[in-house]
This record gives C-alpha cells, structure tokens and sequence, in this order.
C-alpha cells in the first residue's frame, strides 16, 4: 500500500522542481574508465516529449529556435558537425531496436511495437541534427506514370537566388528595416460548426476531415514548395501544427522575408496534394470475413483463396488520387518587424499548444465536444494511414510489407488514436536553414551557459567517450522510479541553490545575465 504513494509523492514533487517525470533508464559504457552505469535521459531528450517538465523545457527552447531564425540578417552557415552524444545513442538504440526487429520478423512475430519506435526514432534522429535516414534506400523510387504527377499549380514563378535572407526596406531617413511573415492556414469547413461542434453531425464530412488530417503534413510540403517558387529563393519557416477547436489541425507559421499578401493567399487557394494511394471506399472485407494469411505467399481471398494484390500491384492500377486536400479559404496574413512586441507575441502564439496533443483542446465537461470527438475517431478507424497501414485488408489490398497477424481496425498508428485525430506527424517544422542551430546545440547553449556561469568548463564530448545501450526491462541495476525522481530533484536542488548564489554575486556587481536562466532551470 505504502509504494504507489511514495511513488505518486515523487512524482509530484519532481514535477514541481521541473524534473523529468519518465526518465529512460540506459547503460552507459564509459571507454575511458571501462565502466558500465546506468544513467537517467530525459524523456523529452530521447523520443517525443511526453512528460510535462520536459514538454515544458523543450517548449522553451522552440522559443529560443524561433526567436533566432526569424529575422536572420545574415545566411546561416551550415556544416555537418561530428556526431555528439545525443546523436551517438539514437543510432546505437535504432541500431538495436531494428535487431529485434528483425529478430522478431524472422520468427513471424508482431513487429508493431519495434515500427512504432522506429518510425519514432527516425524523426528524433533528423531532428538531432542528422540528415537523411539510417537505412539508405534500397529500393529504386517508383517510376509513376505522367498522367499520376502532381500538377505544377497555375502560379507566378520567379527566378530562384541562392539566399535564405527576406528583402530589407530603407525609410528616407536610412533607417533599415527586415519584415517577415506570421501566417495562418486553415483546412476547408466540412460542415457548419457553432462552439467547435457541427451543427448537424449526420452531415459533417468526417470523413473528408479525417483524410485531410492524416495528409495535412504533405499539404503543408506543397504549400512551401509552392511558397519558394513563387518568393525566388530560399524561404526558411518555423511552423506549429496547433488543433482548432473544431479537432482540425491547422498551421502556424513565421516565414523568414516577406511576400505580398495577395500572393500568399493565392500559393495558398492554389496548392493542393493529391493522394495516390489504391481506392478505400467500400469495403471488400469486414466483420468475420476477413483476408487470411499464408506463408510464403500473403493474405487470400477467404472465400475464394484467391491471393490479393500487393501494395506494389494495386498502386499500378490506381487510376485516379484517393483523395485531394487543399486548404481552406480563411488565411490569415500578418507582417511582422524583428524585436516588436507583435514579433514576441508570435513566438508566444507558435508554442502555446506544443505541449499538448491534438486532442488536447477539448473541453472534458463538454458531451458534445466529446461526442464530436468519438465520430471523428470512428472516421478514423478504417482509413488507411499509411502504406503499411492493416486497413489496406479491409479494401482488398495487402498492405505495403505485409506480414501475418495484420487485422483492419487495429493499426497501431499514432495517427488512428484519439490523442492524434488523424494527424501523426511533428508538431514543429523548421526548415534546415532557419537558425544555425539544430534543436540539439539549442539545447547545447544552454548547458554551456549554465556551466560557464558554474564557473566550469564545458569540455566539448569526446564522441567516443561512451557506448550507450538499451536496459532490459526488470533489470536489478535500475533503481525503483520514485528513487531516481527524487535523486534527480536532489541534483536539481543542489544546482538552483548554486545558480542563486552566483545570480546575488552578478547583481551586487551589476552583471546581470538573466535571459537562460530561467529556461536552463
Ligand atoms: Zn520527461
Ligand atoms: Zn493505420
């Protein structure tokens, strides 16, 4: 009786000092000393934040990302840097949860649990500053036929120059000035809504809302491919995906220089994405009568033990996109001069949902909204969000990778869950060339800071220093969590007591360096 509340008090209390509530437990090898240990990694560090302290951290950080690409004055330099720590162990770990994968495909186990971490670590391991994918190609790129190539929308085009930076303005009085863009994107009405619910939910288009949310990521690619084109150069942005009340996602996005407002409006009417995946309309398959699974040849027709087409050959015999998206007509132009108060409140306005799911703006005491939701979710039960995506079954299609146990209605997808209502891709899109800095050396300034203000030296690693592993669940050497938390407030403690003594030495000499410390703490 006594140990959960132990546990519930820690974690309380960790919260309180902004500790990471989820630690990842990992064995760490130290090559110098030749000693293994097991050491405590945030959760928000390793994969997408899930805890509120480290929600909260990286949410300041985006802050800082944003604050220092928006009004760039000069090109950001970018050179590949030697891999750090952080980025050592995500390989290490994809390196290992793709051998249990394999290990576990080789005896024609489910490997949902390894794809979901792996589609997981994909993005964190982009996101800590790596280009690219672990596994290289090793297929060839489909050759679609012309007539299924996305049509070049009907848009002015301006002859690209090689440059990141916005036009500046000079006044008569040689006062220089950099506008840059806010902008807001919003998916079409599916139906008229009065406090985030439909008004008639039998004729609320969920299922064209639930299409447009599981492909918003790639109407968002096309919309700034399109933006590009028609700017002539390089435009940078920092954009959030934020849930509208009505359970839509839309777009928040600063976008480094400026364009006319007519013109973003139309890129805006005139960009859409054309989903060319095999028809999902009626089902083939459902209830009882479902695909069977054979080895060595894929799933059968039950009744007729016909086999059904793969991935590859339904995609040859799809003649027509399964689903357009384009957005809506609402946007929502703002220009935007460096160091306001409007520009701060952008910045505010971009990360004000990061630390919430999609589903997250949904009121608990309101059925309705409850109500909405659960249809929304039920849109989304049977629509197929990927290739790979077992709902294939259901339309008479085997999935891209099939492999037995595979049941339409249970894919284990971020996107089918009511958390995510469709949407499953990052919740911020920085383009590569925004600030100088990944998310990773974000994170990187601030230690540095903090330890120079220790009046210790930040050593950069040595890369090779450690050799970092997976803990086995169960393993003896990890402490019990309310152990580990409460250590790591100790730690804390001991560190903000230092940070204050060094913040009364600053003041009484009238140095004060308070920016970063709030956000380091
Ligand atoms: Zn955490
Ligand atoms: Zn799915």
């Amino acid at each position: 009786m006594a140990q959960p509340l132990a546990r519930e008090v820690a974690v309380e209390v960790a919260k309180q000092h902004g500790v990471c509530i989820r630690p990842v437990p990992l064995k760490r090898l130290d090559i110098h000393t030749g000693t293994w240990d097991v050491v405590d990694v945030p959760c928000g560090a390793t994969l997408e934040a899930t805890c509120p302290p480290c929600a909260k951290r990286n949410r300041q950080l985006r802050m800082a990302q944003c604050r220092e690409g928006w009004h760039l004055d000069q090109e950001p330099v970018i050179t590949p840097d030697e891999p750090n720590d952080e980025q050592r162990w995500l390989i290490e770990f994809r390196a290992d949860i793709q051998a249990q994968h394999d290990q576990a495909v080789s005896k024609g186990e489910d490997t949902a649990d390894q794809d979901a971490i792996i589609t997981e670590l994909d993005g964190e391991i982009n996101e800590a500053g790596m280009r690219g994918n672990v596994l290289s190609r090793t297929t060839a790129k489909r050759n679609r036929s012309t007539r299924r190539r996305q049509d070049a929308p009907n848009l002015p085009k301006r002859a690209m120059t090689a440059t990141t930076l916005g036009r500046t303005f000079t006044s008569s009085d040689g006062k220089t000035y950099r506008p840059s863009l806010f902008l807001t994107l919003t998916l079409p009405s599916y139906g008229k809504i009065r406090n985030g619910v439909p008004v008639d939910p039998a004729s609320y288009d969920y299922a064209r809302a639930a299409r447009d949310a599981l492909h918003f990521s790639k109407l968002v690619d096309r919309f700034v491919q399109n933006l590009r084109r028609v700017a002539g150069y390089d435009v940078q942005y920092f954009a959030a995906v934020e849930p509208q009340k009505r359970l839509a996602p839309h777009l928040h996005m600063a976008i480094r220089g400026t364009l006319p407002r007519a013109e973003i409006k139309q890129i805006a009417a005139a960009t859409y994405h054309q989903v060319w995946w095999p028809p999902a309309e009626t089902a083939a398959f459902d209830g009882d009568h479902l695909p069977i699974w054979e080895d060595g040849v894929g799933y059968l027709n039950p009744a007729t033990g016909e086999v059904l087409p793969t991935w590859e050959q339904a995609l040859d015999q799809t003649a027509e996109p399964l689903h357009v998206s384009r957005f809506g007509v609402q946007v929502d132009v703002q220009g935007v001069l460096a160091g306001t108060p409007d520009a701060d409140q952008c910045i505010r306005y971009l990360s004000k949902y990061l630390t919430k799911s999609i589903a997250d703006s949904l009121d608990p005491d309101d059925q309705a909204q409850k109500d909405h939701a659960a249809r929304m979710t039920e849109a989304l039960r049977f629509e197929p969000c990927s290739p790979t995506c077992p709902n294939w079954l259901r339309y008479g299609v085997q999935p891209k990778g099939a492999k037995p146990g595979m049941m339409p209605g249970r894919c284990r997808s971020k996107a089918h869950k009511p958390d995510h209502l469709g949407y499953a891709g990052r919740r911020v899109l920085v383009s590569r060339k925004w600030s100088n800095k990944t998310l990773t050396e974000h994170k990187q300034d601030r230690r540095t800071w903090v330890l120079e203000a220790l009046g210790q030296n930040d050593q950069p690693p040595d890369p090779h220093r450690y050799v970092w592993k997976p803990v086995p669940a169960g393993d003896a050497n990890v402490a019990p969590l309310a152990v580990r938390l409460l250590r790591s407030v100790a730690e804390r403690q001991r560190w903000r007591t230092h940070m204050a003594q060094l913040q009364a030495q600053a003041d009484s000499q009238d140095l004060s360096a308070t920016d970063g410390l709030a956000g380091a703490a």
